[in-house]
């Protein structure tokens, strides 16, 4: 899944239009992901300048 460090985000909303499923959203100001459409391709980690987003590929236990 993908987790967002709220705490290192900026909300610049920089990565939501790169993102190819339009999975990610701000709302109120925080970035949201929608775990349902994301797919984990790698390119809002990639992009984002604060690594706020990790990708977790393994099932959290
Ligand atoms: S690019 Fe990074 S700082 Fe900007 S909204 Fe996305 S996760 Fe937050
Ligand atoms: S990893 Fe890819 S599919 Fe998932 S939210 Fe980021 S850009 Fe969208």
């Amino acid at each position: 899944m993908l987790i967002i460090a709220q705490e290192l985000c900026l909300d610049c909303g920089g990565c939501v239009p790169l993102c190819p499923v339009e999975g990610l959203f701000l709302s109120f100001e925080d970035l949201f992901c929608d775990q349902a459409l994301c797919t984990l391709c790698g390119a809002c980690p990639e992009f984002c300048p604060v690594r706020a987003i990790t990708l977790e590929l393994k099932d959290a236990v």
